[in-house]
């Protein structure tokens, strides 16, 4: 394989190191950098809300790769470097600290950061974020039995927050706007389902937004649009995030609420590329939503990887993704929402079954609560697009797993 002399790929989270990753797969020999602003080995993010933060896996536990694969790979490290500026006509990566990058071609894969609240008080140090592994270790401490604990905001981060600090112990409250979080995601059944389990299990529920926060000893207390106000040790903030654009808009790509980028992950300019949460890919009838998950960001940067040698990529996949609540896995994949119908396979009662979309004929999407073992047949079954009726899709005696092996026959 041919293909850039030198490669700099912006951002070691999952999609710039599977970017490294695929791209020796495919055989690509030349010069490549990996240049991460953290000073950790990189590492997985999913575990930081739910096992790294109940204490049952430590650091070594999560990181992508073994610390010896870099160099195994002829991957140039560069922890703690930040990229300052990415100058593609010369070829350049401009970094915080040490010479500059040449870069012959760059992925961008900066990820993004968590939003913030915003209101008065907002910033007093007990109102913290969870997005890296020193976030999450400074919360793992502080999530002792009998500490208060403020969750605001009740999707996905969220969530898996407050079901891990009531699991520890702690005394938590859940402020969230919507009475039905994940709604557009999940439907209103579903999302109504899984947003009841929090009071099942102790967690206290507030429909409500957070006007200002004021200190209250050594923690604070959040003052609520609907005129409570709750008092907390410590307050984790989960109200989603924004992509990191900077380098992008410097190098003066079209962006557009995320970097736009063709089915290869190349930007408008030919010798840039965006993966990860920070890009937006190109569907037929204008730019797609930008996906947050892990299994897109391992997807952008596969695709990316083969974008930058000239390859195809390889088919892009329905958004997949996971959530693990109060013992809990809930897993869905494509589109729950939308014109077509629901049908359910098991009991919800039971609290274990899927609930799956149709859409003229074919499955478009699915939710698995507690029921992991079908998810990789219906995955099958969306992604190939195969013609199954909602009553087939129903009955548990029709094997889900023989249906996708059969769509996966050559006809
Ligand atoms: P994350 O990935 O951080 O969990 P999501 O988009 O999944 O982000 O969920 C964010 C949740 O936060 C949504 O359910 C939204 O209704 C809620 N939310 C947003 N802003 C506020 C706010 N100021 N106060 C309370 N909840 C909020």
């Amino acid at each position: 394989v041919t293909g850039p002399g030198a490669i700099v790929v912006v951002g070691a989270g999952v999609a710039g190191v599977i970017a490294c990753d695929q791209l020796r797969v495919l055989g690509y020999q030349g010069r490549l950098t990996l240049l991460g602003a953290e000073d950790a080995l990189p590492y997985e993010r999913p575990p930081l809300s739910k096992d790294f933060l109940q204490g049952r896996v430590g650091t070594p536990g999560i990181a992508l790769r073994a610390a010896g694969w870099y160099a195994e790979q002829r991957v140039e490290l560069r922890l703690g470097t930040v990229a300052e500026r990415v100058v593609p006509n010369e070829g350049r990566v401009l970094v915080s600290a040490g010479p500059a990058e040449p870069a012959d071609a760059v992925l961008l894969a900066t990820g993004g950061r968590p939003r913030r609240l915003g209101v008065p008080g907002g910033d007093h140090p007990a109102v913290t974020v969870l997005r890296t592994v020193a976030d999450a270790e400074a919360l793992r401490a502080r999530l002792l039995p009998g500490v208060r604990v403020g969750v605001v905001g009740g999707g996905l981060i969220g969530a898996e927050v407050a079901a891990t600090a009531v699991g520890l112990g702690c005394a938590v409250t859940l402020v969230e706007t919507s009475g039905r979080p994940l709604e557009r995601v999940l439907g209103r059944w579903l999302a109504d389902h899984m947003h009841r389990a929090h009071g099942r299990h102790g967690v206290r529920v507030v429909r409500a937004a957070v006007s200002e926060v004021g200190p209250d000893g050594e923690g604070v207390r959040l003052h609520l649009t609907n005129g409570q106000a709750v008092a907390c040790d410590v307050v984790v903030v989960g109200v989603g995030i924004e992509p990191s654009l900077e380098l992008a808009t410097g190098a003066g790509l079209a962006v557009d609420g995320g970097v736009l980028v063709d089915a290869g992950h190349r930007s408008s300019h030919p010798r840039l590329f965006a993966a990860g949460d920070v890009a937006r890919r190109q569907g037929p009838d204008g730019p797609l939503p930008r996906v947050e998950h892990w299994d897109g960001a391992v997807a952008g940067g596969r695709a990316a990887a083969a974008g930058m040698l000239g390859l195809a990529p390889p088919p892009p996949r329905a958004p997949w993704f996971w959530s693990d609540r109060y013992g809990v896995r809930l897993e869905v994949v494509g589109e729950l929402t939308g014109p077509g119908r629901t049908v359910l396979r098991g009991d919800p009662g039971s609290g274990s079954f899927l609930l799956l979309a149709v859409r003229d004929g074919r499955c478009v999407g699915a939710a698995a609560v507690d029921r992991p073992g079908e998810m990789t047949a219906v995955r099958r079954l969306v992604d190939a697009g195969v013609q199954v009726g909602a009553n087939t899709l129903a009955d548990e005696a029709v094997d889900l797993r023989a249906l996708a092996r059969a769509a996966r026959r050559p006809a």
